[in-house]
């Protein structure tokens, strides 16, 4: 019967949201928005580009007899238009710092800046008014964001009326489209399956038109082409509407298909990964080896660390804690500490290092 065929398309394929047309009003309103975001206050300092700044941000987790230090001293910038998704093993903070920048929680210490605002120095009216519309967050449980009794199109209405949009259906209706769900706008969401719900999830959060996406574990409870087709949603968006996405994940096969790649481990970004540009486009990216698509950093905090990561470490055999650094020419050469054996030619550059420091 073509009405189960159409239940499983719109589970499973995501040619439905590639294809589908953003209304003019839609896009409209966007743009709107983003119009309004140049005037940030402290975007002069920040430049026009960034949309989330943190420089050694702090959490600690007060209880009576402990506390958790949840983030320890995170670095990251983030430009508008970029999707960037942190993977990192659980308990390394991914979703604390999502939940600052979301403003659903606040920092203990450090910078963080997002869309030119200060967050640190928001009260507590800005900060209800920059999370109603600078950005929007989805859940992996997505109880957070829906009523199971509503139909899709009454969900995806509510927080529009909270908002300053006009036409209320019709702009729900749209959200519907974009998300590819404009044919389930009377089903029930309990009737809905994880990755039909997620979708609706998304359209909730685009309610009125956030600069930013925030997602924590958007695939966590949906299979692999529920989550391939998930992620074809996020792109659309950040591709056709110039949403800033950030999106935690420890799903792997997701990760690969971002373009920037953040490593969070305790409480602190560790390394980086960029997609290198002939990967670029996602119809290439099937079936590719994950080494030879992305390039590797590691993020040096304000105080000159960086975070080696361990298999790294093993193959040149460092043991202890001691590890040596030579500069040679444009680069940074790191070895065994622990090996003692002939000192190598200084090069140009490392002498002339040498002299100032002795100096
Ligand atoms: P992740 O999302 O990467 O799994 P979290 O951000 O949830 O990590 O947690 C980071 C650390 O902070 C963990 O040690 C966690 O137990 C602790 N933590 C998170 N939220 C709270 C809280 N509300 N109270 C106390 N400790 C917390
Ligand atoms: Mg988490």
């Amino acid at each position: 019967m073509s009405n189960q065929n159409d239940v499983d398309k719109a589970t499973l394929d995501a040619s439905d949201i590639r294809d589908s047309v953003i209304s003019q009003e839609l896009r409209d309103s966007f743009m709107k928005a983003y119009a309004k975001s140049q005037q940030g206050e402290l975007e002069d300092q920040l430049g026009d580009n960034v949309m989330i700044l943190c420089e050694n941000l702090v959490k600690i987790y007060k209880t009576k007899e402990t506390e958790v230090l949840a983030l320890q001293g995170l670095e990251l910038k983030v430009e508008r238009g970029e999707f960037v998704a942190i993977i990192g093993s659980s308990g390394s903070g991914k979703s604390t710092f999502l939940n600052m920048i979301g403003g659903l929680d606040r920092p203990s210490a450090g910078k963080l800046y997002v869309d030119g605002k200060d967050l640190f120095k928001m009260t507590e009216s800005q900060l209800v008014d920059y999370k109603k519309n600078t950005v929007g967050f989805v859940w992996q449980n997505n109880a957070r964001n829906l009523f199971p009794y509503l139909t899709a199109l009454q969900n995806v209405e509510l927080p529009i009326r909270f908002g300053d949009n006009k036409d209320v259906e019709k702009r729900a209706l749209d959200l519907l489209n974009l998300v590819g769900m404009a044919h389930k706008k009377d089903s029930k969401l309990n009737q809905m399956s994880g990755g039909e719900q997620q979708r609706i999830a998304i359209a909730i959060a685009l309610a009125n038109q956030p600069k930013l996406l925030l997602a924590d574990e958007p695939t966590g409870s949906v299979d692999q082409r529920t989550s391939d087709a998930l992620l074809d949603v996020f792109r659309k968006l950040n591709t056709e509407l110039g949403i800033t996405i950030v999106i935690v994940t420890h799903d792997i096969n997701l990760a690969k298909k971002v373009k920037r790649v953040v490593m969070m481990r305790d409480g602190k970004t560790s390394s980086e990964r960029i997609i290198k540009q002939e990967y670029a486009d996602p119809s290439l990216l099937k079936g590719f080896v994950e080494e030879e698509t992305h390039d590797e950093f590691a993020i040096l905090d304000r105080a000159g660390r960086v975070q080696i990561p361990r298999e790294m470490l093993d193959a040149i055999g460092v043991k202890g804690n001691r590890i040596r650094l030579v500069l040679e020419d444009d680069k940074i050469i790191v070895s065994n500490g622990e090996d003692n054996g002939e000192e190598e030619e200084p090069s140009g550059k490392q002498e002339k290092f040498r002299r100032k420091n002795k100096a």
